[in-house]
């Protein structure tokens, strides 16, 4: 069975690497990669000794022990991990805030603490007095779930930053399981000064000790890489009635990672509704900015979150060189900020560097006299926008692909909002499906 990959970011690759592991010759698998290196969202980029993940800021952490185990193994063992623990803040104003926000009021200024208390309380009676649903608006729901003043002080300015959207554009549906359930009894200890926790998920996490987090790619990578075709961007896929081509080569299956945006474009004869589908489905570009700074070190954290406009474009900004001793020269330090744009957009012109580093400086975390150099990288798809079409768009692409036996995989190209350790997951699934296809013959 010849299986062509498409792509050859982590999903791929992993697809690749559990079908060596369970036996399929390494010969009967083509791995076709548009990038000059394998890695794709995972990727890192060093460069005047600084590392950071072009990406934005990647964290290993998985509540699957035997996906996260394989990551490690893959990439050197346990010793080529560094462990350490989440710090995370909001900042606001010239204030740290301890995430998640609810379990923070108490570090706010007493008059934003008293509005989102009161608003938190409100809403936490309403939904005990009138038992209303969950509204299906992301928007009206920040404002059912977290109240008037979260929202008007965090929710709002923070996810219209991200998202570059109307909230009540997006669906609610995508924060189930996502966003923080804090006890109505943790908001009210911590408005009045009593710290509780709130989020625990992710308290520890792990990093590569060398390479940024491509080190894992890179290590999944190592024993495939005479399967991978570097800068070999897929242009044409046709399906035959026995099997597919790509780029005019023949395949039994063909296993796609690319954005599910871009197949229409790609795949030979797809009919119109499933293709409208797909070019629908709404998404974020991100750009990551790298500020290596002269400054030998930072405060004990992880990564920040920065909600309001004046701190700038950024919504979360790295301690990428807190991550691991060698991501920065010694007596150097580095930030990662992250910009989102809609998807699709043209990516950012040269001000936004300059409106980044005002955002930091009036935040109040670098001087400009500090900063060495910056460095950018823009990624076309970065975040899945969930809208109110999105189930219904993303079923009509299922129901084609199905039909065609193109399979899908991947960030992607599956169009859900997975982590790496969920991208590695489902290929270990569908490894297990397709070599037990294989052995059926
Ligand atoms: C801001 C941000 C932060 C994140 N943080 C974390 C984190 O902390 N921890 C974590 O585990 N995960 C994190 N993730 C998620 C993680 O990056 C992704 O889940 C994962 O990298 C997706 O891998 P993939 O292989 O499915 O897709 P991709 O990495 O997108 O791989 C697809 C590959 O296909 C290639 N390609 C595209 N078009 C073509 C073509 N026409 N022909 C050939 N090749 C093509 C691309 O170059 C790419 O290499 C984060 C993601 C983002 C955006």
């Amino acid at each position: 069975m010849k299986i062509a990959i498409l792509g050859a970011g982590i999903s791929g690759l992993a697809l690749a690497r559990f079908l060596v592991e369970g036996g399929l010759p390494r010969e009967s698998l083509t791995l076709f990669e548009a990038g000059r290196e394998v890695g794709g969202l995972c990727a890192s980029k060093t460069i005047d000794g600084f590392t950071y993940d072009v990406t934005g800021g990647h964290i290993l952490y998985s509540k699957d022990a035997a996906a996260m185990a394989w990551m490690k193994a893959c990439a050197g063992g346990e010793s080529a991990f560094v462990t350490r623990e989440r710090h995370t803040k909001i900042r606001f104003g010239d204030r740290w805030v301890h995430y998640p926000f609810e379990n923070g009021l108490g570090d706010l200024p007493p008059q934003a603490n008293f509005d989102c208390l009161r608003g938190y309380i409100d809403a936490w009676h309403r939904r005990q007095v009138d038992g209303s649903k969950a509204p299906t608006q992301f928007g009206a729901w920040v404002r059912w779930r977290f109240g008037d003043g979260i929202a008007k002080h965090f929710m709002d300015p923070y996810n219209a930053k991200v998202w570059k959207r109307e909230l009540d554009f997006l669906s609610s549906d995508w924060v189930a399981g996502r966003v923080p359930d804090a006890p109505v009894d943790d908001v009210l200890r911590a408005s009045i000064g009593i710290r509780t926790e709130g989020y625990t998920h992710q308290s520890i996490f792990y990093y590569p000790r060398t390479g940024g987090f491509q080190a894992i790619t890179d290590g999944i990578a190592s024993t495939l890489l005479d399967r991978v075709r570097l800068s070999t961007r897929v242009g044409e896929v046709v399906r035959l009635r026995e099997g597919w081509t790509v780029n005019g080569e023949h395949f039994d299956r063909v296993v796609s990672t690319l954005a599910l945006t871009d197949l229409p474009s790609i795949v030979r004869d797809m009919p119109a509704a499933p293709a409208e589908a797909m070019r629908s489905l709404e998404y974020n570009s991100i750009t990551c900015f790298l500020v290596a700074l002269a400054r030998p070190e930072h405060p004990a954290l992880s990564w920040i979150y920065l909600p309001h406009p004046e701190q700038g474009p950024t919504n979360r900004v790295t301690y990428m060189s807190n991550y691991a001793p060698g991501m920065a020269p010694a007596g150097r330090s580095s930030l990662l900020c992250e910009v989102t744009h809609p998807g699709g957009a043209p990516a950012p012109g040269p001000e936004l560097e300059r409106e980044v580093l005002a955002g930091l400086e009036s935040a109040g975390l670098l001087s400009r006299s500090e900063v060495l150099f910056t460095d950018r990288v823009t990624t076309r798809h970065a975040y899945v926008v969930f809208d109110s079409a999105y189930h219904a768009r993303r079923k009509a692409a299922f129901d084609w692909l199905d039909s065609a036996g193109l399979v899908p995989l991947g960030r992607f190209g599956r169009f859900e909002y997975d982590n790496s350790d969920q991208c590695v997951i489902k290929a270990r699934e569908l490894a297990s499906k397709l070599l037990r296809s294989a052995a059926r013959g």
